[in-house]
């Protein structure tokens, strides 16, 4: 059974993914945002028990032996993977084994001042980091970060990573319904993105089952903050076909592993597991070992 490697999951952003979670133990991050997919949990600034990179690379090389390779390799971590000690190496490690595949990062931004971090985040095919605010009353409301952390200054170290970052640098904004959808709000993000100057800007909102009690907008709220991102390379997040994939197969482990770190819609399942795996699904289904969640108008399944 996997540790530490997960998936595929569909993005809606970046394809099929394999996913890396550096954080195993329990959910290690210096937010705790409204919107978060994982459970709510104190803002902390390190990760306990950090595995060792040549035991995720194992992994990584094992899954990819077995599967072929995804679009994308994603470090994710189970919460912020800035906060992993040895990024650095484990990024040199990954792009020695990571064949077509590009390798990606998904942070919320928060350490793009601090040196060694820069380094790491340079090794990266794609970078993606979160702006879900501009200024700091409306970022502690929707990100809830660790006490000390100012995104004036994280704006700043994103302009400078921007001018200095050869890869893809993507944006993401996450809009939460009454919490950073006023115009005022997004105008500022919009400015912000405009020194940024990132390849993209991804407009989203909550998709899956959030941390919180909070809801999503809807599209024509969506596609009217998209508007104001004018003269930026601006998606709307929607949902992508498998391509050719490979069906996956999982075991009963590796697929509640895989369930725990990601809710995945019908339609995920119906891309990207054989049938066996899907027939393992819906045995656990009626187990009542995986469980429905309704967001809007998506059902998700989920292991606890
Ligand atoms: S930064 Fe990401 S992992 Fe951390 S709380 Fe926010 S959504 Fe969750």
């Amino acid at each position: 059974m996997y540790r530490y490697v997960f998936g595929p999951v569909l993005s809606r952003r970046f394809g099929v993914s394999l996913g890396i979670d550096l954080s195993p133990e329990k959910k290690s991050c210096n937010f705790d945002c409204l919107y978060c997919e994982l459970e709510k949990a104190k803002p902390i600034d390190k990760i306990e028990n950090e595995p060792l990179v040549e035991d995720i690379l194992k992994e990584v090389s094992d899954w990819l032996s077995k599967n072929g390779y995804p679009d994308v390799i994603t470090v994710t971590a189970n919460g912020e993977p800035t906060l992993y000690s040895n990024l650095s190496s484990l990024v040199d490690g990954l792009n020695k084994i990571k064949g077509v595949s590009k390798t990606l990062i998904l942070s919320n931004g928060s350490r793009i001042n601090d040196k060694n971090t820069t380094e790491a985040l340079k090794k990266f095919d794609i970078v993606k980091l979160s702006l879900d605010a501009a200024d700091q009353k409306t970022f502690e409301k929707v990100d809830r970060p660790l006490k000390g952390i100012n995104i004036g200054e994280i704006i700043d170290g994103m302009i400078s990573f921007r001018r200095e970052y050869r890869g893809v640098l993507v944006i993401e904004v996450l809009v939460v319904k009454n919490v950073n959808d006023k115009e005022e709000v997004i105008k500022k993000i919009v400015d912000a993105c405009k020194k940024i100057n990132p390849d993209r800007v991804d407009i989203s909102t909550i998709d899956r089952p959030p941390a919180y009690r909070v809801q999503a907008v809807d599209n024509q709220t969506l596609y009217n903050v998209a508007h104001m991102f004018e003269g930026l390379n601006v998606s709307v997040a929607t949902r992508k076909d498998g391509g050719n994939v490979r069906r996956i197969h999982l075991d009963k482990d590796d697929l509640l592993h895989t369930f725990r770190n990601r809710a995945y819609t019908e339609a995920d399942i119906d891309i990207l597991f054989d049938e066996e795996t899907k027939d393992l699904i819906n045995s656990l289904i009626a187990e009542n070992v995986l469980h429905k969640l309704k967001v809007g108008n998506t059902v998700f399944l989920k292991a606890q």
